[in-house]
């Protein structure tokens, strides 16, 4: 069995008989990957107790070829980040975040996006009101854009017509993106974006942290997010869990978002 050595981020994990545990990692270098962690609830075990969820570190994967379960050989983990069990605003939106890597990466190597998502949980992990929500999108906007999906935002998604910045523009995700007036009036489902919430958009995209943006528009933001992902971004009708208890006020309880 080829053995991968990689950093690996705990994106999911469930028991699994007596002293198991299945985690689904993204990798650095191979992707997301489904692994058998033998012992992992054992406190003497070679993978150890400590790796939770959203947990970082140096992972052994032995790569059976022709499975879709892997076997860890080893975690060592460099990263906890407990801080984000302390807050449910800090733990939603980190889980929101794992279900779009899930739903995105597949199992090719995607540095940036890999890079991305630690460098958010990290933040995510120190960060306190609106600075949770604020980082949580502009990392999902970036792992969207490492993923190859950007939506048009300067040019009309449909003619390619030029966009003036500082319209208010309306944006249909059927189309993938900002609609000049003519195309808008053809459009079914639209959306009116400011300009100010088009510049947001662009300077996520551009790996920046966007910071005042105040509850009602974090909230459009967030609407935005999840419409644009299940339009674009993801391929089939399964429901995004995380996501929903990301933009819920009474988000589900950690323990039922383990599962
Ligand atoms: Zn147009």
């Amino acid at each position: 069995m080829p053995l991968v050595v990689t950093q690996a981020i705990v994106l999911h994990a469930f028991d699994y008989l007596e002293t198991s545990r299945v985690l689904r990692l993204i990798t650095r270098e191979a992707g997301v990957q489904s692994v058998l962690a033998k012992g992992a609830r054992r406190t003497r075990g070679r993978v150890g107790t400590g790796v939770d969820l959203f947990a970082e570190g140096e992972a052994q994967i032995y790569i059976k070829p022709t499975r879709d379960l892997h076997t860890l050989g080893a975690f060592d983990v460099t990263s906890s980040r407990a801080g984000l069990a302390l807050e449910m605003s800090r733990f939603t939106a980190a889980s929101a975040l794992a279900e779009l890597a899930l739903r995105v990466a597949g199992d090719e190597a995607n540095a940036a996006m890999f890079n991305d998502l630690s460098a958010t949980l990290d933040a995510l992990a120190a960060a306190s009101g609106d600075a949770v929500l604020e980082r949580a999108l502009a990392g999902a906007w970036q792992m969207i854009a490492d993923a190859g999906f950007t939506p048009s935002l300067d040019v009309c998604a449909s003619c390619h017509a030029e966009l003036s910045r500082d319209a208010t523009v309306t944006f249909s995700h059927p189309a993938g993106g900002a609609l000049c007036d003519d195309c808008a009036r053809l459009a079914a489902v639209v959306r009116k974006l400011p300009a100010s919430a088009r510049d947001t958009l662009r300077r996520w995209q551009a790996g920046e942290v966007v910071t005042g943006l105040g509850a009602a528009e974090g909230r459009a933001h967030q609407r935005l997010l999840r419409e644009f992902v299940r339009e674009h971004v993801v391929s089939d009708d399964r429901p995004l869990r995380a996501f929903a208890a990301w933009e819920s006020d009474f988000g589900a309880q950690p323990s039922a978002l383990r599962g």
